[in-house]
């Protein structure tokens, strides 16, 4: 093992956080800002770069399109918490310890699992061969530059060819957007089950959906593709779309490292939290994010920025009352909104009952992209505001009255 602690430090509680993402950084920094100057709590994040992934952006990293270069490091820099740069290979949830790029043993006392979730690629058969996705910033820069090479196959640009998204959640959709407003050549086809939208109130939805025809999207739902080819996409029932792109935004699976841990998941492999957001096998492990299965009275939450970043924080503060003696609260989360970019300049924000489903009211166009501009840009500055005053991450909102507690049940 790889005792990596001072003497110094030797009798203070260890707290590991997996992943820097939304909800894993929102865990480090409060963490790190609470605890800053004490000797008796000592934080370590691991995460696989030193650069922070806007996973909310990466539609726009995977059209070749620049994002802010932000250093988790530097945001950490002057908390007293370390970074660990690497890649966490297991997890001994008895020894309580972490490995990481299989060389590297982390002990810890309290974990925070937070490695996220992906775009499901193993359950149809190709997907892992011949379709791009946008799990994480290499592989959104890897589609970059296919589409790169095919937009601008003719050199001038305006390259002809096929791009086929599959998929018709709001990945799905803000990627065929915006890969249809970057090159207006191509021919861009999203295949989906559902519509385009479906989740939405009928004004937005059909908004959306307009949107989509009018940049050249060609959408068609109620279809299954059962494998992905060299040069195109199979659905059930047989037919054959030729695509040159394919890009694949559908299903969810997460790491299996939890699993592997011996801790208890869902049938997703997702952490199974209390209502703490502690592991149900596994009470020195809290999970944040998308990589947990955090139950509300409406149902399991699925995975969002807006609901991973106050996981993040809850888990922060819960660590830090439970070596105070104290009993952690119980988290409480509201959705307010689903903010779905249609390319740079236009935006559908619905927003919903703290159960996600719509209401009536919603934002389109101008003001919308704003909008979702302005919700994509906030998670780091929060961070920095997080670092300087922890007590501001209770300002980042969780679904307003819904989350006191007494009111559901
Ligand atoms: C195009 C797009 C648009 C989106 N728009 C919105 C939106 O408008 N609003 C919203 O609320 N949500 C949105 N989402 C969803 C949101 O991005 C996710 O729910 C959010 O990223 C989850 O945060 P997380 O911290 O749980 O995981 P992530 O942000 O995925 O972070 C996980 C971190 O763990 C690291 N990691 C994973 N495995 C390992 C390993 N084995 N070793 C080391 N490090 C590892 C990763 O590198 C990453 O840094 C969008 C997603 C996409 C793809």
């Amino acid at each position: 093992m790889n005792e990596r602690r001072t003497a110094g430090a030797r009798t203070a509680h260890r707290v590991v956080v997996l992943g820097a993402g939304y909800a894993g950084m929102s865990a480090a920094v409060q963490l790190a800002a609470r605890t800053r100057g004490r000797a008796d709590v000592q934080v370590t994040v691991v995460n696989a770069r030193e650069r922070f992934t806007e996973r909310m952006r990466l539609h726009l990293t995977g059209t070749g399109q620049q994002v802010a270069h932000l250093s988790i490091p530097e945001m950490l820099a002057g908390t007293g918490a370390r970074f660990e740069r690497g890649w966490v290979t297991a997890v001994d949830a008895d020894a309580r310890t972490v490995r990481i790029d299989d060389d590297r043993v982390l002990p810890y006392d309290t974990l925070v699992y937070g490695l996220g979730g992906v775009a499901d690629t193993a359950s149809v058969p190709g997907v892992e061969e011949h379709a791009h996705t946008l799990n994480g910033a290499q592989d959104a820069e890897v589609l970059a530059g296919r589409l790169a090479h095919l937009g601008n196959s003719n050199g001038s640009g305006s390259g002809r060819g096929t791009v086929v998204v599959v998929g018709t959640g709001l990945t799905g959709i803000e990627s065929a957007a915006e890969i249809a407003e970057q090159y207006p050549g191509l021919r861009v086809v999203l295949l989906g089950r559902t519509e385009p939208g479906a989740a939405m109130n009928p004004k937005a939805g059909a908004y959306l959906r307009a949107a989509l025809v009018r940049l050249g999207v060609r959408a068609r739902s109620g279809v299954e593709v059962v494998k992905v080819l060299p040069g195109a996409v199979e659905l059930a029932g047989g037919e054959s779309v030729p695509a040159d792109v394919v890009l694949w935004t559908s299903g969810t699976r997460v790491s299996p490292l939890a699993a592997a841990a011996g801790l208890g998941v869902d049938e997703r492999g997702r952490v199974v939290t209390d209502e703490a957001l502690r592991s149900v096998s596994h009470p020195a492990v809290y999970a944040v994010g998308d990589a947990a299965a955090v139950r509300q009275h409406y149902g399991v939450m699925h995975g969002t920025c807006q609901g991973g970043m106050p996981t993040g924080v809850h888990a922060a503060v819960s660590i830090l009352r439970e070596l105070a003696g104290r009993r952690p609260r119980p988290f409480r989360f509201g959705y307010y909104h689903t903010p779905v970019s249609l390319g740079r300049h236009d935006a559908v924000v619905q927003f919903t009952r703290p159960d996600d489903s719509p209401r009536r009211v919603h934002l389109t166009g101008r003001r919308a992209a704003w909008y979702k501009e302005v919700v994509t840009a906030a998670p780091w500055p929060t961070y920095g505001r997080m670092r300087k005053m922890p007590a501001s991450g209770a300002l980042w909102p969780r679904g307003g009255r819904f989350t006191r507690v007494g009111r559901q049940r």
